[in-house]
């Protein structure tokens, strides 16, 4: 198998991709290596977690043609990592020319025996206006439809375009499909990454997740652990990072929190080689070259640990619980990841139904498929009795409890997955939106219950919240 699924969680996922250097399991985050300026020797990148390493062919095309060609582009790198090479599209939105044509670049990847090539794509910037978007994104679906035929028997990487035009990116995920890609690379999202616009980077994740439902996916340029969680529980699994060593040049430390400058910080928060052994005021009296070494490999480190981390949430079905911990780091994350109320049947598709644990975080928590599913599940069972009792108190004899976050929860239920392994707060201690759901589940689930007759009673704080239930109910406070 070239391509296979070990593990998911949301729509995370575990998987292998075996190339012609060996397997990379993902998630996974290939360090970028600069052929110019080789920061952290590439043979290194291994030590630290690294299964894959990406380059620019570009780069190596106009100062090491002649080398690669003769060796290989393993042998220039000295490693015998598989290799992904950039076509220069990055150089395109930078400096908005290259001198290389598509089929130029692409032939030269396979040549230097790239294990993964990538097609001169136009990455089209957010915000860019619909005609524009359209057009670039006709010129890219033509040059991948080229790198198709020239690819050989390396993996071929087809990136998405589209700007922030939801239906463009849905558009080319499909006609990339078409083409038949090995990996399929959401592109030009770098400047969404830099202004914090999550929310915009997160919807393109999940548009083109729609239409990709299985195919490996890889977001191009993003390289920041702070959004790795949230990105791979939206179905990324490739990551590559530049990030390592630009924010190192600046004096700047990662964190899976967010970025912090080294002049800022009085104490590491890591203890990673480098952060045991130094403290920060140390790290700044250092060399400059010593410096950006010192925080060029803190960043590798906190990278690939967060990916250990989230590698383990999803083996373990704790994606949903380690998110909604990340994305508190910074607000716009949290909007990012609220978006998912609008793709529940994406997430219901893909979610295992059976977990060990649920474990409530916020009110994000109430966004979770378990919780959907709870309320399907509730009202497939049969009750022969005209009258249901129903308890906000579990010291109280009834046929369904009323838990926070489900609703209701019938004593057939009060042993098994999600509800009756639910660790939440009490009813006094939880936020009102988890009251308002249960009841809104309960109204919901009493509406399904054709000509019953309900007892209720009600305790404590549910009692602000009981208003307007349907068909014959009385009321018992306590
Ligand atoms: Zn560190």
């Amino acid at each position: 198998m070239e391509f296979e699924i070990i593990a998911k969680d949301a729509l995370g996922r575990i998987c292998r991709i075996e190339t012609r250097h060996g397997r990379i399991e993902t998630p996974a985050v290939l360090p970028v290596i600069n052929p110019n300026i080789p920061f952290i020797p590439p043979e290194k990148m291994s030590d630290f977690g690294a299964q894959a390493l990406i380059t620019n062919a570009y780069i190596i095309y106009r100062s090491f043609r002649k080398e690669a060609l003769e060796k290989g582009i393993h042998k220039v790198l000295g490693v015998d990592l598989p290799v992904m090479t950039d076509s220069g599209s990055y150089q395109l939105m930078l400096y908005g020319d290259v001198e290389v044509s598509n089929r130029e670049i692409v032939e030269f990847q396979q040549k230097i025996g790239s294990d993964f090539i990538v097609p001169l794509d136009i990455p089209t910037p957010p915000d860019a206006d619909l005609e524009t978007a359209k057009k670039d994104l006709e010129i890219t679906i033509a040059r991948e439809r080229e790198a198709k035929e020239l690819k050989g028997d390396s993996k071929l990487v087809l990136p998405i375009q589209g700007s922030t035009h939801a239906e463009l990116r849905r558009e080319s995920a499909k006609r990339a499909k078409e083409v038949g890609g090995d990996v399929y690379a959401i592109g030009a999202v770098v400047p969404l990454m830099d202004a914090y616009r999550f929310k915009d980077l997160a919807k393109i994740i999940l548009e083109v997740r729609s239409v990709l439902s299985v195919e490996p996916i890889h977001l191009f340029g993003c390289g920041h652990p702070m959004v790795f969680a949230l990105a791979v529980a939206m179905g990324c699994d490739l990551f590559d990072s530049a990030a390592y060593a630009l924010y190192a040049k600046d004096d700047r430390y990662l964190t899976v929190y967010g970025t912090k400058k080294l002049s800022e910080l009085q104490y590491f928060p890591c203890s990673c080689p480098n952060c045991s052994k130094m403290e920060p005021e140390e790290v700044r009296e250092l060399e400059k070259n010593d410096r950006e070494i010192f925080l060029a490999e803190h960043n590798l480190y906190v990278t690939f640990s967060e990916i250990r981390i989230i590698k383990n949430a999803i083996k373990e079905n704790s994606l949903f619980e380690l998110v909604e911990k990340r994305i508190r780091a910074h607000p716009n994350l949290l909007s990012a990841w609220r978006q998912i109320r609008d793709y529940q049947m994406l997430f219901e598709r893909s979610d295992p139904k059976i977990k060990k644990k649920f474990l409530y975080c916020g009110v994000e928590t109430l966004l979770r498929p378990a919780v959907k599913r709870h309320v399907e599940a509730v009202k497939c069972i049969d009750y022969d009795k005209e009258t249901i009792v129903i308890s906000t108190d579990f010291g109280i004899l009834a046929d369904i409890y009323l838990r926070p976050v489900f609703g209701p929860v019938p004593i057939e239920l009060l042993e098994s997955y999600p509800a009756g392994h639910a660790e939440i707060p009490e009813p006094e201690f939880i936020e009102k939106e988890a009251l308002e759901v249960a009841v809104e589940n309960l109204r919901d689930f009493m509406s399904s219950m054709k000509g019953k007759k309900f007892v209720i009673h009600v305790s404590g704080r549910w009692k602000e919240f009981f208003k307007n239930l349907p068909g014959e109910c009385e009321y018992v406070l306590h």
